[in-house]
C-alpha cells in the first residue's frame, strides 16, 4: 500500500504517495496540490537510498580529518565540549542553530533543549533569513504571524492580485492552479518585480521595478487611492488605527516622483491604482523581494498598509498574505526554536508566557533565559568575546545560506566546537568537529505547517538506514547525558505533539485542539485549534484582530535607499533568488541527477546591453565581485533582467556562492539581512582569480 505523505521541500507541502517500490505519485486527495508535483516534488524519492547518506558519526580525529565512531563517543565529546565551553565562556556561549526544514516536533524540542538543558539564551534558526521581516511585519500590524491568514483557495475567487517579489511559477509550480482558476474566473494577477520572471509571465501585467523601490511603490499607489477617494474609511475608522500618520506619509509620494524611484511610468500607477481602488476583492502577496532587504519590515508593512486602507484585510478573496519558502518555515517559527520565543508564540519576555511554558516543561520559571542572539548577530559573534563559542547546528547548511560567506567561514573555524547533524556532509558539516547522521524526511514521523498554517502529517515510508538516529533521539539522549533526562522522556514524534499542545495552548499559534487522528481526518487542521471541539481556523480577522483593542494598525515608515547602492566602483544591483530544480543550498537536489542535469552550474543572468558593454558572451565563465568578495559563474544572456542589474541563484557553495558577494547588514526590527541587494561588478573570469576559502579539515561531498 502507498505511503501518503508530504513534499520534503517547500511550504506548499504538496501531498504525495510514496508507493512501495519508491515511485512517488501527487496526492489527489490532498486539496493543496490535487495530485500535482513539481519537478522537485517528483524526484524527492532519490536522496533515500544516495550512496553519499552519512550513515555513522564522524569526530575530527588528531590529523584533523573527520573520522567515524561510535554514537557513545559522539555524544560523549559534545557533552565534554559543552560542559569545557560552559565553564570557561558561561552557559549562553553554547548555541544552537535550527531550521525552517525540521518539523514541528524537533524545532519544539529544540528550543526546549536550549533553554532547558543547555540553559542558553542562544537559539536561533535559519528562518530569520526567509520569513523574518514579514512575521515581524504581519505581528506588529495584525497581532499574529501566519503566511497567508487565508487558504490558498481563496485566490481563485479574487478579482485582483497584486504578487510582490514572488515567483511561484517556478518555487511552487502546482500553486499556479490557483492563479489558472482565478485568470478564468476573470481576475488579474499583477506582479511586481526587477525580474520578468516566469511568474510575471502569466501575468495580466508585470511592474520591473528598479530593485529596493518596493514601498515607494506600495506608497505611489496609496497616494493615488487617497487622492482619488479609493480609500474605505468605514473600514478604516471601524477596524484600524493609525491611518492619519499613513495618509500624511503617502502625501509625498505624488506619481512623477513615485515613477523616478521605481521606474513605473505615471500612466501605469494611475491605471493600476485604479484597478486596486475599483476591484471588489484584493488580495496582496509578497515575497521574499521586498522582505529580504534591511527594510523588509517596513516594504511588508507599506503593502499591509495598502490592504488595510482598502478594507481588504479580513474579507472574502481578499487580504494580505506572505509566501513561505522553507517546508517548515511556517510551524518553525511558532514554536520556541526562536531567540526571543517559546512555544505557541509566545514571547519569551511575557511573564505569563514564561510562567504557563514553565509549568509544561516542569522546570522554575527564572531558569528559561531571557531573549538571545537572532541568526545574523549569533553568527557574526562566533568566537568573540561575549559570543558564542560552541555551535550545535540541526538541519541547516549556514556555510552556504548566510550573508557574507567568507567572513562566516572565518567565525565557524573560530569556534572552540561545532557539531551538525544532517543527512550528507554539506558545507557546514564538513567544517564541524562532530557530525550526527539524521534521519531524514520519508524515514520519520511528525507535523508540518504549511504556507496557509494548515497542519499536515509527515508519514515514514521506509525505515532510516542502519546506524542513523532521529534528532528527537538526538535531543533526548543529549538531554540525558546533561542531566535532564526526565524532562525529555520521549523521542516518540507523537508523545513530542502531545507536549506541544499543551505548551502551544493559548499562545497565538494554538494547536491544542489539533491532534494526529484529526490532521488524518480533515487533511490538515488550521491553527489556532484551541480545543478539540474547535474547527479550527482557515481565515482569520473576519471579526477582529488579535491586537488589546481588536484593530490593525498602520505603521508610517518612508522607503529608504538601500544599504549598498551601485556606485562608480560597483555600478550594479545584484540580486538573489532561486532556480526551479534546486532547493536551498542544494545538499538534496544536487545529488537528484534530473535535477542536478537541469542546472548544474552557477549561473549569472545578464541583460543583452549590459553583456555588451562587459564584453560579454553566452556560456563564458565571469566573476561577480562586491566589497565582501568574488564569485565565479557562467553568463547566461537574457532581456528578463534589467540592464542595472544582475541575477544569480543562491543555491550553490564553494566559489559559485554568491552569499560569498552579500552583505550582512541587517533590518533592525527583524534581524533579516538584506540578501536581494548589493552594489557589485562582472568582468571576465580570465581578468582575475578568484581566491580560495580557509581550507579546513574535510570536504563537503
Ligand atoms: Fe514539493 Fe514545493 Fe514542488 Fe510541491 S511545489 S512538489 S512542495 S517542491
Amino acid at each position: 500500500m502507498a505511503t501518503r505523505t508530504h513534499c520534503p521541500y517547500c511550504a506548499l507541502q504538496c501531498g504525495m504517495r510514496i508507493e512501495r517500490d519508491g515511485t512517488i505519485a501527487g496526492d489527489a486527495g490532498f486539496p493543496v496540490n490535487a495530485g500535482r508535483l513539481c519537478v522537485k516534488g517528483f524526484t524527492a524519492g532519490a536522496v533515500l537510498a544516495h550512496p553519499e547518506r552519512l550513515t555513522r558519526p564522524l569526530a575530527r580525529n588528531d590529523a584533523g580529518e573527520l573520522d567515524p565512531v561510535s554514537w557513545d563517543e559522539a555524544l560523549g565529546r559534545i557533552t565534554d565540549a559543552i560542559g569545557a565551553t560552559q565553564e570557561r565562556h558561561g552557559r549562553d556561549a553554547v548555541g544552537v542553530f535550527g531550521s525552517g526544514a525540521l518539523t514541528n516536533e524537533k524545532a519544539y524540542l529544540l528550543g526546549k533543549f536550549a533553554r532547558v538543558a543547555l540553559k542558553t539564551a542562544n537559539v536561533d534558526y535559519n528562518g530569520r533569513f526567509c520569513m523574518s521581516s514579514a512575521a515581524a511585519a504581519a505581528n506588529r500590524a495584525l497581532g499574529i504571524d501566519r503566511g497567508l491568514p487565508f487558504p490558498l483557495e481563496d485566490i481563485s475567487g479574487a478579482e485582483f492580485v497584486l504578487l510582490v517579489g514572488g515567483n511561484v511559477a517556478e518555487t511552487m509550480p502546482p500553486l499556479m492552479r490557483w492563479f489558472e482558476a482565478q485568470k478564468a474566473n476573470g481576475g488579474r494577477l499583477i506582479v511586481v518585480d526587477p525580474r520578468r520572471s516566469a511568474t510575471a509571465e502569466t501575468a495580466s501585467a508585470h511592474l520591473a521595478i528598479t530593485p529596493g523601490s518596493d514601498a515607494a511603490l506600495a506608497y505611489g499607489l496609496l497616494h493615488l487611492i487617497v487622492r482619488e477617494g479609493w480609500v474605505d474609511e468605514g473600514y478604516v475608522a471601524s477596524r484600524t488605527t493609525g491611518f492619519e500618520r499613513v495618509r500624511a506619509l503617502v502625501a509625498s509620494y505624488w506619481p512623477g516622483r513615485v515613477e523616478r524611484l521605481t521606474g513605473v511610468p505615471e500612466a501605469t500607477l494611475l491605471e493600476v491604482a485604479g484597478q486596486l481602488g475599483r476591484a471588489r476583492s484584493v488580495m496582496i502577496l509578497t515575497g521574499r523581494g521586498p522582505e529580504q532587504q534591511w527594510q523588509g519590515v517596513n516594504n511588508a508593512g507599506a503593502y499591509i498598509n495598502l490592504a488595510l486602507a482598502l478594507g481588504a484585510v479580513g474579507k472574502p478573496n481578499s487580504g494580505w498574505g506572505t509566501l513561505t519558502g522553507q517546508g517548515n518555515g511556517q510551524g518553525g517559527r511558532e514554536h520556541g526554536q526562536k531567540a526571543d520565543q517559546l512555544p505557541g508564540y509566545r514571547s519569551i519576555s511575557d511573564p505569563a508566557a514564561r510562567r504557563h511554558v514553565a509549568r509544561v516543561w516542569d522546570v522554575a520559571e527564572e531558569s528559561i533565559p531571557g531573549p538571545g542572539k537572532p541568526a545574523a548577530e549569533l553568527l557574526a559573534t562566533l568566537g568573540y568575546i561575549g559570543g558564542v563559542h560552541a555551535l550545535l547546528v540541526f538541519g541547516s547548511n549556514p556555510a552556504v545560506s548566510a550573508p557574507d560567506g567568507l567572513a562566516l567561514r572565518e567565525r565557524l573555524s573560530a569556534l572552540d566546537f561545532l557539531v551538525v547533524s544532517d543527512f550528507f556532509l554539506s558545507e557546514t558539516a564538513a567544517l564541524a568537529d562532530v557530525v550526527l547522521p539524521s534521519a531524514q524526511w520519508a524515514e520519520e514521523e511528525g507535523t508540518m505547517t504549511n504556507l496557509e498554517g494548515r497542519v499536515i502529517r509527515r508519514r515514514a515510508a521506509v525505515r532510516p538506514p542502519e546506524g542513523v538516529r532521529t534528532d528527537l533521539q538526538v535531543l533526548c539522549e543529549l538531554a540525558a547525558r546533561l542531566g535532564e533526562g526526565e524532562r525529555f522522556p520521549s523521542a516518540e514524534p507523537c508523545m513530542v505533539f502531545e507536549e506541544l499542545r499543551a505548551a502551544s495552548a493559548g499562545g497565538r499559534a494554538d494547536y491544542a485542539g489539533i491532534s494526529y487522528e484529526r490532521i488524518d481526518r480533515e487533511s490538515g487542521v488550521f491553527w489556532p485549534c484551541p480545543s478539540d471541539a474547535h474547527p479550527g481556523t482557515p481565515r482569520l480577522f473576519a471579526d477582529g484582530f488579535p491586537t488589546p483593542d481588536g484593530r490593525a494598525r498602520f505603521h508610517a515608515a518612508s522607503h529608504q535607499l538601500t544599504a549598498e547602492e551601485p556606485d562608480a566602483e560597483f555600478p550594479l544591483f545584484l540580486t538573489t533568488g532561486r532556480l526551479l530544480g534546486h532547493y536551498q543550498t542544494r545538499t538534496q537536489t544536487r545529488r537528484t541527477p534530473q535535477l542536478e542535469q537541469m542546472a548544474s552550474r552557477p549561473v549569472v543572468r545578464v541583460h543583452p546591453t549590459t553583456a555588451r558593454r562587459h564584453g560579454l558572451v553566452k556560456g563564458a565563465d565571469v566573476c561577480l565581485e562586491t566589497r565582501r568578495g568574488r564569485a565565479r559563474f557562467v553568463v547566461e544572456i537574457t532581456s528578463t533582467v534589467r540592464p542595472d542589474t544582475l541575477f544569480a541563484p543562491f543555491h550553490w557553495g564553494g566559489e559559485g556562492s554568491v552569499n560569498r558577494l552579500t552583505h550582512g547588514i541587517a533590518d533592525p526590527i527583524s534581524g533579516m539581512p538584506e540578501f536581494k541587494l548589493c552594489a557589485a561588478r562582472i568582468r571576465p573570469a580570465s581578468e582575475m582569480a578568484v581566491p580560495a576559502a580557509k581550507k579546513m579539515g574535510g570536504s563537503a561531498a
